[in-house]
């Protein structure tokens, strides 16, 4: 059977130009990036060449790219760093986050918690945005860090990152963004409102284990894994030189294609939200930014049966966010939304990304529209 993949918010394929760049260096380049000898010095020039195309897409400078092994990687870094380094250190004892981040922040800041940091976490609307007022109502003197993500990756929402940071910095705290989702924004924009910011290849048509945190020259941090002087003393281990290769091919043609992207995935979502809509009660979650991911509920439909079906008739799509599914929790951002438990576990996200056609669009959707029909029949 032909399978209809529209689950790019989890996942996307590495693309051929992406693997041709990484593939010297499973092989011919193998060379450990630390050693002294030419073989070295051939890796350290693949990890050299990779840090500086990432620091020219984020506009910061080369010294202030870390890689990492992924997004969850960075995102326990950006947190738990600042937890460690300043929380517990000073009377900045605080770090603010909303309610519907990644499970990699709201882990990594119950962890803090455990140690004794303080937290607040924001409240998100039925539109699935964090508002600017209420974290400036929420700011204070002991706060140190906010950590808001760009995009949402269950609903496609994007937050008002810039008036966030600018409420952030201005009470005195660091400003951190969960940019993995917002690979289709102004990266750069982004970057210069920010004073650490989460990045993952995989999102992006690069290798799964990739990822990077930019962290501005003078911000407090501390290795999350002790070890080596790799990443300049503060990531331990042996770089992984193809993934760090591969990141850096991924962001450099997302970055090329970006704004002709932006368009076409928004003309997707818009199509996909038009045939879908056809069901007949349907409601989709989340204002619609149309940045690729369409979050929808249709009446009826308060389980997984309906995921289950899409699978066997060859749509590929979830029920939020991969790593929390399987979980019979319903998603903690559309809870966080406001919206019932069995709109939460009915909902299904559709997410596009620059391997899907308008064809692939259509005809998920028209198997969605089908198989709404047939679950609410037996109902
Ligand atoms: C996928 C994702 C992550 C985790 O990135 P990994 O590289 O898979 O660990 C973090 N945040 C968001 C918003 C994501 O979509």
């Amino acid at each position: 059977m032909e399978r209809i993949y529209l689950d790019n918010a989890a996942t996307t394929p590495v693309t051929e130009k992406v693997l041709a760049a990484m593939l010297p260096y499973f092989t011919d380049k193998f060379g450990n990036a630390d050693s002294v000898h030419y073989k070295g010095r051939e890796a350290a020039t693949g990890v050299d060449r990779a840090r500086t195309t990432v620091a020219k897409v984020l506009g910061v400078s080369r010294a202030e790219i870390y890689f990492t092994s992924g997004g969850t990687e960075a995102n326990n870094w950006a947190i738990r760093g600042i937890a460690e380094e300043i929380c517990l250190k000073s009377g900045k004892n605080r770090i603010i986050t909303s309610g519907i981040e990644h499970a990699s922040v709201l882990s990594a800041l119950s962890r803090a918690a455990e140690l004794g940091v303080k937290t607040t976490i924001l409240p998100v609307f039925e539109d699935g945005a964090v508002r600017p007022k209420d974290l400036a109502d929420a700011m204070g003197d002991d706060v140190a860090l906010v950590s808001v993500m760009a995009v949402n990756n269950e609903t496609g929402v994007r937050q008002p990152v810039r008036e966030l940071s600018q409420v952030a910095r201005a009470g005195g705290a660091l400003f951190h963004t969960d940019a993995v989702q917002a690979y289709r924004l102004d990266i750069k924009e982004l970057a210069s409102l920010s004073d650490m910011l989460t990045l993952s290849a995989h999102k992006f048509g690069g290798p799964k284990g990739a990822g990077v945190l930019f962290i501005r020259k003078g911000v407090p941090q501390r290795a999350l894994i002790a070890g080596g002087e790799q990443e300049r003393g503060l990531r331990g281990g042996t770089v992984n030189v193809p993934a760090a290769v591969g990141f850096a091919a991924a962001l450099e043609e997302s970055e090329r294609i970006r704004v002709n992207e932006a368009e076409r995935i928004s003309e997707l979502c818009e199509l996909f939200e038009k045939l879908a809509a056809g069901a007949g009660g349907v409601h989709f979650n989340g204002r619609r930014d149309r940045t690729g991911v369409v979050n929808v509920w249709a009446e009826g439909v308060e389980d997984t049966s309906l995921l289950d079906l899409l699978d066997m008739r060859g749509v590929c799509c979830s029920a939020g966010a991969a790593c929390s599914s399987g979980s019979p929790e319903p998603s903690h951002v559309l809870t966080a939304m406001g919206l019932g438990e069995g709109r939460a576990r009915g909902s299904i996200r559709f997410s596009f990304g620059a391997a899907t056609t308008r064809g692939d669009v259509t005809r998920g959707a028209e198997i969605f529209v089908r198989a709404v029909a047939d679950i609410r029949k037996k109902i």
